[in-house]
């Protein structure tokens, strides 16, 4: 690995990262272009991919982020003790600004692993799980997947039921998750289960980091109506997990789902336009000019409303990036930011259904109508993962504006106060 641990600089930083970049990948032309009728005509939330050409996307990814790894510039932040370069976020900041302005392979198979299982496994792994894991996840040696929702607990997390039981030096795990992303291709994954069934829900969970590859594991492909599979169910029949692979204390798992989870609402958040590196954004005004709508007075008042508000969430992402840059934790930020960011998604998809009418769902041929389609399947995804809009609201509702707690669902009786068939009105 050439140690960039020597720039002290931010500056010497930068010219050594630009120097890798140079040397090992092209340099996007400028500003990428939209035009009509050429180049990739992807717009979709949830790419659908068969196995073959997702696997061999993942390897891509993989293979990149191992030069990158090797060349110093794969985990700038990170510890030195745990193969990090132990540099500020500014330097990362420095690095990431540099790598967009170059070709590289999607990294989106390390949203999780990355994002928010290797911070987890840094707050709270023993020393034999940092030192065993977290170079090997940042080099991309191995790939995470996050297990926490279960049939019966979703928001209501705590809710979960996949039991872990202490036996000697191992723990036994049984249960199933569900609408876990990437587990058909991931090595270890941050599981949550339940340890002590006596205590208070939110009590007796503990955390554990789980070989996906270890006998009684068995991940099963989600079909989704984007016609991709993206999500897994992954069952556990009395799968070993040591106790060294025991994250924080044991009943404490749900001060470590929070570190995960928190982590999730700012990578989502965060989130760029999708679709062949050209913006949402740019397509739509394209699409409207394409069906010589652009100087239909209506289209244009809706199409001047949906760049608003884009514009008014921009503000609100720059404001928590602005107190991550000043060394604070972005508070609720992050849901508002969640839930403006699927908001938008929402209106555009109206913004384009009432737009191109029929031309959505019939498959004509014609290039950038039904191509569409797979956007608006795939937005409703987008809506429930990492925290529902709902759930968002709450969180605004609480603790942004003071409104009186939100008492939740009782997952065992959901609709215990509603008397079917007893009204008599
Ligand atoms: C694209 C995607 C990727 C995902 N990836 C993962 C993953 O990798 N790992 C993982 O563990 N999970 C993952 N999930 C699961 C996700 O975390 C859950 O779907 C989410 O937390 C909602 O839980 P649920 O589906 O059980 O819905 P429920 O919690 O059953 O909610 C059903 C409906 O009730 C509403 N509701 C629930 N509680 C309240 C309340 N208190 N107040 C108001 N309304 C409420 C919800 O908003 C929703 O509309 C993913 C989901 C999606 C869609």
């Amino acid at each position: 690995m050439t140690d960039v641990t020597q720039s002290t600089t931010v500056e010497e930083f930068e010219a050594s990262a630009k120097a890798f970049l140079d040397a090992n990948a092209p340099r996007k032309e400028s500003e990428k272009k939209f035009v009509w009728g050429e180049g990739p005509d992807k717009v979709a939330v949830f790419e659908e991919k068969d196995r073959e050409t997702e696997l061999a996307d993942v390897a891509k990814a993989c293979d990149w982020r191992r030069k990158k790894y090797d060349a110093g510039f794969g985990w700038v932040t990170g510890p030195t003790e745990y193969g990090g370069a132990g540099l500020t976020a500014a330097h990362e900041r420095a690095y990431l600004k540099l790598e967009s302005q170059y070709e590289i392979p999607s990294q989106g198979p390390f949203t999780i692993g990355l994002g928010m299982v290797a911070p987890t496994i840094l707050a709270h792994g023993s020393e034999v799980a940092k030192e065993a894991y977290l170079t090997k996840m940042y080099r991309a040696d191995i790939v995470g997947c996050q297990l926490f929702s279960e049939p019966g607990a979703g928001s209501d997390l705590a809710s979960l039921q996949t039991k872990a039981v202490r036996d000697g030096d191992e723990w036994i795990i049984t249960g199933q998750k569900v609408w876990t992303t990437g587990a058909q291709y991931s090595d270890l994954g941050e599981i949550i289960a339940r340890t002590d069934a006596d205590m208070p829900k939110h009590k007796g969970l503990t955390g554990f980091i789980v070989d996906m590859h270890a006998p009684g594991v068995e991940v099963r492909p989600l079909r989704q109506m984007t016609g991709g599979a993206s999500f897994n169910e992954v069952f556990f029949n009395e799968v070993r997990v040591r106790d060294d692979h025991r994250l924080g204390d044991v009943n404490n798992g749900w001060n470590v789902a929070l570190t995960t989870l928190m982590n999730e609402r700012a990578a989502i958040g965060a989130g760029g336009g999708g679709g062949g590196g050209i913006n949402m954004y740019t397509r739509v005004i394209e699409m409207v000019r394409h069906l010589g709508l652009d100087t239909d007075p209506l289209v244009r008042n809706e199409l001047a409303n949906l760049l608003i508000h884009q514009k008014v969430a921009g503000y609100n992402n720059q404001r928590a990036m602005d107190k991550i840059k000043a060394g604070q934790l972005p508070g609720p930020e992050m849901s508002i930011a969640k839930l403006a960011g699927t908001l938008n998604s929402l209106r555009l998809c109206d913004f384009v259904s009432k737009v191109l009418g029929p031309k959505l769902i019939a498959d004509s041929g014609e290039w950038g109508t039904y191509a569409w389609s797979a956007l608006i399947l795939g937005t409703p995804g987008g809506r429930i993962a990492g925290g529902s809009d709902e759930i968002m609201r709450n969180i605004v509702g609480e603790r942004v504006l003071g409104l009186p707690k939100d008492l939740g669902i009782d997952s065992k009786s959901p609709f215990k106060d509603l008397k079917v068939g007893t009204q008599k009105d």
